[in-house]
């Protein structure tokens, strides 16, 4: 979370940091600063609590070709001025992405020496420590001081009278572009689209000097290394509207063509999927919010088609359970960026132990496909808005592929996907569901089986970008508690996709109704539609096989989340507290 960039070369540096953070922003919002190194080797800074768009009439007057910027998501101390990135001590300035875990006692120390801290940021002590170490050389004292540091960073420092900005990188992700007489390092590729032809990817303790000419890395012990340099393929029209008000509008429309490249992108790499889990006996799928929602879906795709064990875990649980792995374990590691602090460390544990590491990902180049044994993408394409939409559905189709080749099987059901969902982007009326969310104090989001996977998924959505009290739970345990819950002013939404299970889930619709709950029906069965069309909302979606039906169904949950959100005045693609990337514990 956060998004930290560098510019350095001829043109104006805070103009090029702060497009940089504009297109980092989905990182975090709640503050955002920058720092320039003018014509005088002297630093100015500017920084300010909100967004990025604040720092715009700030920096009219800031002229030099060296900068660095930053976007936060507070994880010390609250948002406002003064804790925001940029922090300076003596000649030395910093941004910091990441969690100092040992700041605590590495302040206490500072401080018992009688420095002075003007924030309450686990960051600022990075600035202290850069700055003790500081005799002339900013490679060496940040190599220096990272070496005292415990927890995450992706951390640039420049300092004064010197034309270069210093790198070091542990968990958090840095890439670095290299450019024509410019050079630039940051959090992620959407910052460099466009601005460079190559870039590279820096590995966990890793400090990387950038000048205008040249890229120099290192190793912790400021050996040179060489990092693999690829070609920048990031496209800034991927940060184009497209006409839409919204990313997240945008980006669901955008479904179709993520199941449909999803599954081209799949032939690819089935023969070594097939390979790497030949002789695999179990499988547990890790993931975080919407990833682990994929996953529950996942685990009954590999159980019904393989009739392989598998468990999902969220991966922070996952981590620290001590879990029990062998050779013949295989871990789906999921995550759209593949930087979910998190689920890469889940991996990295995997590892460890000797189990298979499968990445799902819609990030090529990220820590987890460099880290898995082998990657399945997720090929939705760059996804802007904090809340998951098409790369749920990417995640869902890449690990209905990987259970089928697991299996051995084959089905002509998926192609006709990409087709369905765009027929229920085109075709379904969310607004009247929509209005009825908007104007309730509770949403409730029931389903059995794969539909109790997609309440979830819709529930955590609706919350994430409207605000509103929600929970998913399995039809079957309304009785044994939400019940409870039901008034006038709740509406639960029901959804029915599976033939078999209809008639239990609309038990619980009844009771809802019997109570006076207000209720909606998603379904494909027309059974289901003519049994509640005059009672309640019923949306009625096109028919399809069972295990896919998750796809049709988050698009319209998907969907009520996001119109519930502009009914009630909220930017769904920037929900309050939240950021995309989560790259911190
Ligand atoms: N821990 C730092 C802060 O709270 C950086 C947060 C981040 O990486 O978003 O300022």
């Amino acid at each position: 979370m956060c998004g930290i960039i560098g510019y350095i070369g001829g043109g104006n540096a805070a103009e090029n940091v702060l497009e940089g953070l504009r297109r980092l922003e989905y990182r975090g919002y709640d503050s955002a600063g920058l720092a320039v190194i003018g014509g005088n080797g002297k630093i100015s800074v500017v920084k300010r609590q909100g967004r990025v768009e604040k720092l715009a009439p700030l920096i009219t007057e800031m002229r030099g070709c060296v900068g660095i910027g930053h976007t936060r998501w507070a994880t010390h101390g609250r948002p406002c001025d003064a804790n925001a990135h940029p922090h300076s001590a003596g000649a030395v300035t910093v941004v910091h992405n990441g969690i100092i875990e040992n700041y605590a006692e590495l302040k206490a120390a500072f401080i018992e020496k009688g420095e002075t801290f003007f924030s309450e940021t686990d960051s600022e002590v990075l600035a202290k420590l850069v700055n003790k170490n500081f005799s002339g050389d900013i490679l060496t004292a940040l190599a220096a001081a990272v070496k005292v540091v415990k927890g995450s960073y992706a951390l640039m420092a420049i300092c004064e009278n010197t034309q270069a900005i210093a790198v070091a990188k542990s968990k958090s992700s840095v890439i670095l572009g290299f450019g024509d007489g410019e050079n630039f390092c940051a959090s992620d590729e959407p910052a460099l689209a466009g601005k460079c032809k190559n870039i590279c990817s820096l590995e966990d303790g890793d400090i990387a000097l950038i000048t205008r000419d040249k890229i120099e890395i290192f190793d912790s012990k400021l050996k040179p290394v060489k990092r693999k340099l690829r070609p920048n393929v990031a496209v800034s029209a991927s940060l184009d509207l497209c006409g839409c008000p919204h990313y997240m509008l945008k980006e669901l429309k955008e479904v179709p063509a993520s199941v449909k490249n999803t599954i081209s992108a799949f032939y690819d790499v089935e023969g070594e999927l097939k390979k790497a889990l030949d002789g695999v006996n179990r499988i547990i799928i890790v993931g975080c919010g919407t990833a682990y929602h994929a996953g529950l879906l996942g685990k009954r795709y590999f159980e019904s088609f393989a009739r392989v064990p598998v468990e999902v875990e969220t991966a922070g649980e996952f981590r620290y359970k001590d879990p029990v792995m062998t050779e013949k374990t295989a871990v789906f590691a999921i995550s759209q960026s593949g930087e979910t602090a998190d689920t890469v460390e889940a991996a990295r544990l995997a590892l460890s132990m000797g189990a298979k590491v499968v990445a799902v990902t819609n990030a090529p180049y990220s820590q987890l496909t460099r880290l898995a044994s082998v990657v399945v993408p997720v090929a939705a394409g760059p996804e802007i808005c904090v809340a998951a939409t098409k790369s749920y559905t990417g995640q869902i189709t890449a690990l209905y592929l990987a259970a089928l080749a697991f299996a051995g099987k084959k089905t002509a059901e998926l192609e006709k996907m990409p087709g369905l969902c765009q027929k229920v982007i085109e075709d379904i009326d969310i607004n009247t569901l929509a209005q009825m969310c908007a104007r309730s104090n509770g949403v409730y989001f029931l389903g059995k089986d794969l539909d109790y996977a997609v309440a979830l998924e819709g529930s955590l959505k609706l919350k994430e970008v409207s605000y509103i009290p929600s929970e998913g739970y399995p039809a079957g345990e309304l009785k044994h508690g939400t019940l409870a819950l039901i008034d006038g002013n709740t509406v639960s939404v029901a959804l029915m996709f599976d033939k078999a299970l209809a008639g239990k889930c609309e038990n619980a619709v009844e009771q809802v109704l019997s109570r006076g709950g207000r209720a909606a029906v998603i379904t494909n069965d027309t059974e289901v539609y003519n049994n509640f069309s005059k009672r309640c909302e019923v949306l009625l979606l096109p028919e399809c096989d069972k295990y896919l039906s998750p796809l049709i169904s988050a698009v319209v949950v998907q969907a009520i989340a996001y119109e519930t959100a502009v009914i009630l005045g909220r930017d769904p693609d920037k929900p309050r507290n939240l950021a995309k990337s989560v790259t911190v514990e």
